[in-house]
């Protein structure tokens, strides 16, 4: 019932199921709907909660037929028997469906990137506290994991990609730039004992800031203290001019996370472009550091096939396998709690549009048979780099592995051993 002199709809169910951002996300075609099903159709809290999300996330996908369909659906209830509450069932399991299906099929993206508004950057300084040196913050028991260690040294990116856990709401993404790293870099211990792989690109991009602070000095002088690590500086930039003008220790490598350019365009909205980014390693491995490649997350979209295997045997026509430590390969993983964030920052990111499944470790990630198809359809056009180039799937579990390699490591110290015995024999072959 509304009151005198209020707003008619804020005595509704609809307007207390969904908050105020949703409804201000919303098209007023999709929340006249959401009106209409609550008065005409007895929707519940939860079922007028979860329309919205789906009207907010075909908005952003693209996907026009999902209101055309819901409103077919109404047409079909209003003619048919029963109870408003027996017709808003129908409704509703016809718009689940609807919604399942656009989220099921391979997303389609446009040549252009869509204009979304992006966040500025603005760099502060901070002192590092505490313990800058553990285990990747993605690493789980209930993975088949590689035990990369990582240094915490930025914190925070400014290249938007849609993915990416780093994001918050912000308008302006503040990078916090260490001014202490020398010393707490000369804090760690390694065991000259043992092997490690570390790296500094899980809190923010490696090589986006440059020098900054003299970060890649003293990262460079850590490694030349420590032989017995290799230091991974993980990238999405083409910002490489340091490395190029200066000495880089032997175990220093570059990699960089690759997609191809439609994804680049539409779901990492600020960084270099493929092209750049492998201008960038090909000049960085014509220098003699060693580069290899992440292709994750890999996204699956209308010409997912062939656009990875293009990317892939370009990637193998542009390096040798001599000059490239290992290649990875994983899918798109988000956070539970993420999707609610994430509708309501970008517009028209297609990035919820999957078939979803929840991992041992509690992730929201591509439904099996998804990865499945793109890892097979990865290996394929890696097979010519099958003996000479260490590959591995980050974030999966035994089962994708025992279905796409074809063994599991049985746990994370014999996954490490491989690793490094595969990087640190090409390493010592360079020198
Ligand atoms: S497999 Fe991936 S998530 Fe696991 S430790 Fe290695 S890099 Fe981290």
């Amino acid at each position: 019932m509304t009151k005198q002199g209020a707003p008619p709809e804020q005595d509704t169910k609809a307007f207390q199921a969904v908050d105020a951002e949703t409804r201000g996300r919303m098209t007023p075609e999709d929340l006249t709907l959401l009106f209409r099903l609550e008065r005409d159709f007895a929707f519940t809290f939860q079922q007028l909660r979860l329309f919205s999300r789906w009207s907010l996330d075909c908005a952003s996908w693209g996907e026009t037929g999902f209101r055309s369909q819901a409103l077919a659906a109404i047409d079909t209830a209003s003619l048919g028997p029963g109870n408003p509450r027996q017709k808003g069932e129908a409704v509703f399991t016809a718009a689940q469906r609807t919604y399942q299906d656009l989220a099921a099929k391979a997303k389609s993206y446009p040549a252009e990137s869509p204009k979304e508004k992006l966040p500025a950057h603005k760099f502060v300084e901070k002192e590092l506290k505490g313990r800058i040196f553990r285990l990747c913050p993605a690493a789980s028991e209930k993975a088949v994991c590689c035990n990369l260690k990582v240094l915490n040294i930025v914190d925070n990116c400014a290249m938007a990609c849609s993915y990416c856990v780093l994001q918050n709401h912000y308008d302006e993404a503040v990078i916090a730039v260490p001014a202490n790293l020398k010393a707490k870099l000369a804090e760690i211990s390694l065991d000259p004992g043992k092997l490690y792989r570390i790296g500094t690109g899980e809190y923010s991009d490696s090589l986006l800031w440059g020098n900054k602070n003299g970060i890649l000095r003293d990262l460079c002088d850590f490694a030349l203290a420590n032989p017995n690590a290799i230091l991974e500086l993980k990238s999405k930039s083409a910002n490489v001019s340091w490395i190029l003008e200066n000495e880089i220790p032997a175990n220093v490598c570059c990699t960089w996370s690759l997609n191809p350019q439609i994804i680049v365009a539409n779901e990492e909205h600020k960084t270099a472009s493929l092209d750049r980014r492998l201008e960038a390693a090909r000049l960085v491995a014509d220098k003699g550091v060693k580069v290899g490649f992440h292709f994750h997350p890999m996204f699956y979209f209308e010409g997912w096939e062939e656009e990875y295997q293009t990317l892939i045997a370009r990637v193998i026509a542009t390096f040798r396998p001599e000059e490239v430590l290992w290649v990875s390969l994983g899918c798109i993983t988000l956070l539970k709690g993420f999707a609610q964030d994430f509708r309501l920052k970008y517009r028209h990111s297609k990035l919820l549009q999957m078939e979803t499944e929840t991992t041992p470790d509690g992730k929201i990630t591509y439904a099996f048979a998804v990865r499945e198809k793109l890892y097979r359809n990865a290996l394929l056009a890696l097979e010519p780099w099958r003996d000479s180039v260490f590959r591995y799937m980050c974030m999966e579990h035994k089962p994708m592995w025992d279905a796409v390699m074809g063994f599991a490591y049985p746990n994370m110290a014999v996954f490490d051993d491989a690793f490094n015995a595969s990087a640190f024999a090409k390493l010592a072959r360079r020198l």
